[in-house]
Order: structure tokens, then C-alpha cells, then sequence
């Protein structure tokens, strides 16, 4: 049984309920949460002002930043067992689980080295004036997090709250958040104040909203979908609470004929799927210059017909999906590709070893998708691959833009001047060219535009994001 996480203790539920946590490779119970609710939010945020007005806010920011440090020396040591706890709640393969757990350390290892670097600035202003400028933490800042990677959205989100001078109360997804208690438990091993850090499990409409709602709340930073972040923003609106939306993604890779195509084929596959394509980033739509649509398709195919899915202890290239109804999601958009004649190239295969009641999903190459149908437009959220070709360099663009998305896009091309044209005509947060989100990028700014939301996590950037600007202007001539 698990507990919330409020001023460094472990606390149950006043609702006396709780939710079961299902393992994705077979599908069985193996755990249960605590269904909270308003009661819990608001005893959360009560623990998290008492830390912030009576330590938090009187600590300096080089010490605040020894404590982050320390925190990701700990998550560094417990590596291991977090990636075990991961891998089976998401279902990740092992190789994923640990690479999560690795960005999870370095978040903190950054945000350590950031919390005395955030400076104001001075204003020339009128003769006989001083103006200058201080970043200000918001207070109590909340957090909602989905379940494709809650480690790493967690060290982003969080981490980056903490080092501006926050105190956070954390409401995970229902369906996977146990390595975050466990952190908060590591956090408060390692010296964090009582308060500082709050988890509290329950379902979304219940204790999410009442988070979102609660006026001791002072910043939201919520990464889930395009739905459910018009609801928050809604909410937040009613109390006028700034909110960081990090949202969905419908993320085109765009081939060019000149590409190398050695370099592009891997990181292509890769990017759809990676976490078996629940990623917010991931490449769902591939753009193809027409010379080498043909060969590009054939090759692709090759590689998807290879890949394998099975149970996260295998490590195999995919884990299952995180349930039951995400699984039914991916079948209904295949019907409906089934239904308007879309081929399918390739796809991978389940291994025989995965058990018939995990929710597992091969990996499929679809073609000539046109570019109205919802497979081209929506979140499948699953390894689902959506090729098309274009004509020329302004077709390309038309394309990739499409969408009421802009999260990130991929060019593939050596010609240089088209690089920086291709990245100045994306309408999205990032771009990357001739490689696809390599190395974590934990020091680079990331967020979308359009639905895909906006504000910006991750790198020094987000620091602006959480805190508030104060001008003081003294007369002193
Ligand atoms: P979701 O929006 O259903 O849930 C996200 C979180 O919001 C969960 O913790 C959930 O409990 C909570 N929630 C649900 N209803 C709520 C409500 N009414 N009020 C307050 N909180 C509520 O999303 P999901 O299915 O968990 O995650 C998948 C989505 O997240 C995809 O759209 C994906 O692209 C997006 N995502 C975006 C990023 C990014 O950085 N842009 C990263 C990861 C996932």
C-alpha cells in the first residue's frame, strides 16, 4: 500500500479510499494508491506555505541549490531500484526505465548548479533613480503529471520550481506515480524541509481539480493533454493563477531527398517507438521528398518488421502500452485506417512470451495517409508511423504545419541554407535537424505553441517561467 507524501511523512488518504495499480505486461494488480481528494489537496498546500514562509524562503540560494545536489547524488545511488519501480508501473523496458532514472538525476544536478545563478537586472531610468529588478518565486506551485515518464517529467517540472524558490505540491497520474513517492522520500533523507515536497495520489477530476482550484495554489505547471489543459486553464482563470501548459504533439519528420539517410532511417524509428510511442515528442508523421518516397518506405520497413514488443523485463525495442483503454485507443485508429484504405508497409511483431493479458501494441508503418484524417491530425499516442511524400521544400512546410500542433519537428537534409530556412517556417517549440532529441537535452528550453501549449520547461529558461518579476524603482537624488 502506498501513502501520500505531505511534510515528510507518509499519510493516508482522508477519503479512506484507494485505486489498484496494474503492472501493463500482465495486466494484474501488484499495488494500491490512495484515492484523495479536496481534503488532502488543501492539508498538502497548508504543509507547503508553513515550509516556505518558516524555511524555504530564508534559505540561500546557494544552499537551496546544495540540497537539490544532494537529492541527485541519492537518486543516482537508488538508480536502480527507482528504474525497477518505473519499469514495472509504466511498463518501460529496462533500458528506458534507466534512462529516465538517469534524466531524473541530471534534472536536479542541473537545477542545483542554476539556484544562484538567477539574477535581476538594473535600469537606466530618471536622473536621481535606481531601478532594478528581482525574480521572486511564485510560493506554492502545483504540478500535474501524466504517466508516460514520470520521472523525467517530475525532475523537469519540479526541479526547475525548487531552484527558483518554490515549494511544490505534486499530483501524479493515477496510473503510474510510485518512483515519485519514493523520491519524496529520498528528498526528505537527504535534508529537505518538511513541506517542501508533497505528493498526492488520486484520480485527475477529483484531487487534480481540486488542486487546480485551491487558492493557496500559485503557479500551475501541467504537462497531460490538450483536454485537460483547456479544463485547467479554465479553472485557473477563475483566480487569475498563472499556468504553464506542456501539452501533446502530432510531430512531423521531414525527409529530404540530399538526407543521409544512414543517420536519419534509426533515429526515425527511434522516435515513434520509444516509451511504444506514448511520447509527447514522439515523430507520428513522416514527410518524404517524392524522389525517394519509394526507397525511404522500403527500408523503413525493413527496420519496423524487425522490431520486437514484449514485457518491460525483456528490454525488448517496445514494453506494452500503459492499459487497457490506451490499447482499445491505437485498434480504433487502425480500423479506421482499415476503413479509408490506408496500407500498412510494415509492422513488428508481440513476442510469444507476452502474456495475452498485457496491453501490447506492435509497432505499424502506415502510407499515403492523407493529411486530413485524423491519423494525421490526432494523438495516437502509440507506435503508430503516418507516411506521406511532397513535392518540393513549400509543400514540405505546408505539411509539417498542418496541424493544430507544433510541439517539434525533424528535418533531414545537408543543405545548409534550407536548414535554417526549414527551422524558421516550422511553427513549433523545437527544432531539430539532421538528428531527433538526442542525449535527454535536460539543458535545452522546451515547449510547444499552438495546442501543443505554452511556457517553457527544462534548460535555465523554465526558471523565468517559475517565478514572477518585481521592479523597484528608488529615489534617491
Ligand atoms: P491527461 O491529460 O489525461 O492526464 C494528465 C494528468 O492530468 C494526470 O495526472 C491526470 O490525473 C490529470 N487530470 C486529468 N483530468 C484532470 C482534471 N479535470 N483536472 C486536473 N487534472 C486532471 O493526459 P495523459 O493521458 O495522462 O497523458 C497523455 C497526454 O500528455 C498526451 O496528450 C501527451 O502528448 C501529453 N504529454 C505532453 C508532454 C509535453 O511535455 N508536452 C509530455 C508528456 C505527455
Amino acid at each position: 500500500m502506498q501513502y501520500n507524501y505531505i511534510a515528510n511523512a507518509s499519510v493516508p488518504s482522508s477519503s479512506g479510499k484507494t485505486i489498484a495499480m496494474l503492472d501493463p505486461s500482465d495486466g494484474q494488480t501488484f499495488d494500491e494508491i490512495q484515492r484523495s481528494n479536496a481534503a488532502d489537496i488543501d492539508m498538502a498546500v497548508q504543509a507547503a506555505r508553513q515550509g516556505l514562509v518558516t524555511v524555504w524562503s530564508k534559505l540561500g540560494a546557494a544552499e537551496r541549490g546544495r540540497l537539490l545536489m544532494r537529492l541527485s547524488l541519492k537518486i543516482t545511488e537508488h538508480a536502480a531500484e527507482l528504474s525497477a519501480i518505473e519499469q514495472r508501473d509504466c511498463g518501460k523496458p529496462t533500458k528506458q526505465a534507466n534512462a529516465d532514472a538517469a534524466a531524473l538525476a541530471r534534472y536536479f544536478e542541473f537545477y542545483a548548479g542554476a539556484c544562484d545563478k538567477l539574477h535581476g537586472e538594473t535600469i537606466p531610468y530618471l536622473d536621481g533613480y535606481s531601478v532594478l529588478t528581482w525574480r521572486e518565486p511564485h510560493g506554492v506551485t502545483g504540478h500535474i503529471i501524466p504517466w508516460n515518464y514520470p520521472m523525467q517529467i517530475f525532475g523537469r517540472s519540479v526541479g526547475g520550481a525548487l531552484a527558483a524558490g518554490n515549494v511544490c505540491v505534486v499530483k501524479p497520474a493515477e496510473d503510474a506515480c510510485l518512483s515519485l513517492l519514493r523520491v519524496a522520500q529520498l528528498a526528505a533523507e537527504v535534508g529537505f524541509p518538511a513541506g517542501v515536497l508533497n505528493i498526492v495520489t488520486g484520480y485527475g477530476h477529483e484531487v487534480g481539480d481540486a488542486l487546480a482550484r485551491h487558492p493557496g495554489i500559485d503557479h500551475i505547471s501541467f504537462t497531460g493533454s490538450p483536454v485537460v489543459g483547456t479544463l485547467i486553464t479554465q479553472v485557473a482563470a477563475q483566480r487569475h493563477c498563472p499556468v504553464t501548459l506542456e501539452l501533446g504533439g502530432k510531430s512531423p519528420q521531414i525527409v529530404f531527398a540530399d538526407a543521409d539517410l544512414d543517420a536519419a532511417v534509426p533515429a526515425i524509428v527511434n522516435a515513434i517507438v520509444q516509451n511504444a510511442g506514448q511520447t509527447c515528442s514522439a515523430g507520428s508523421r513522416l514527410l518524404i521528398e517524392q524522389a525517394i518516397y519509394e526507397p525511404l518506405l522500403a527500408r523503413l520497413g525493413t527496420a519496423f518488421e524487425q522490431l520486437r514488443v514484449g514485457p518491460a523485463s525483456m528490454d525488448l525495442d517496445l514494453g506494452p502500452l500503459i492499459r487497457q483503454s490506451q490499447q482499445q485507443r491505437v485498434w480504433d485508429f487502425l480500423s479506421d485506417a482499415q476503413v479509408a484504405n490506408i496500407s500498412m508497409v510494415a509492422q513488428g511483431k508481440v513476442v510469444d512470451e507476452a502474456p495475452e493479458s498485457g496491453f501490447y501494441q506492435a509497432p505499424t508503418l502506415l502510407r499515403d495517409v492523407p493529411i486530413d484524417h485524423r491519423l494525421n491530425q490526432d494523438e495516437v499516442f502509440g507506435p503508430v508511423l503516418c507516411a506521406m511524400s511532397f513535392k518540393d521544400e513549400d509543400h514540405a512546410v505546408e505539411l509539417a504545419n498542418a496541424t493544430q500542433f507544433g510541439l517539434v519537428a525533424g528535418v533531414w537534409t545537408r543543405d545548409g541554407a534550407r536548414q535554417f530556412r526549414m527551422a524558421k517556417n516550422m511553427r513549433c517549440g523545437q527544432v531539430f535537424i539532421n538528428n531527433y532529441g538526442a542525449g535527454g537535452g535536460v539543458e535545452l528550453p522546451f515547449g510547444g505553441v499552438k495546442s501543443s501549449g505554452h511556457g517553457r520547461e527544462k534548460g535555465f529558461e523554465a526558471l523565468y517561467g517559475f517565478t514572477t518579476l518585481k521592479t523597484v524603482a528608488i529615489k534617491h537624488g
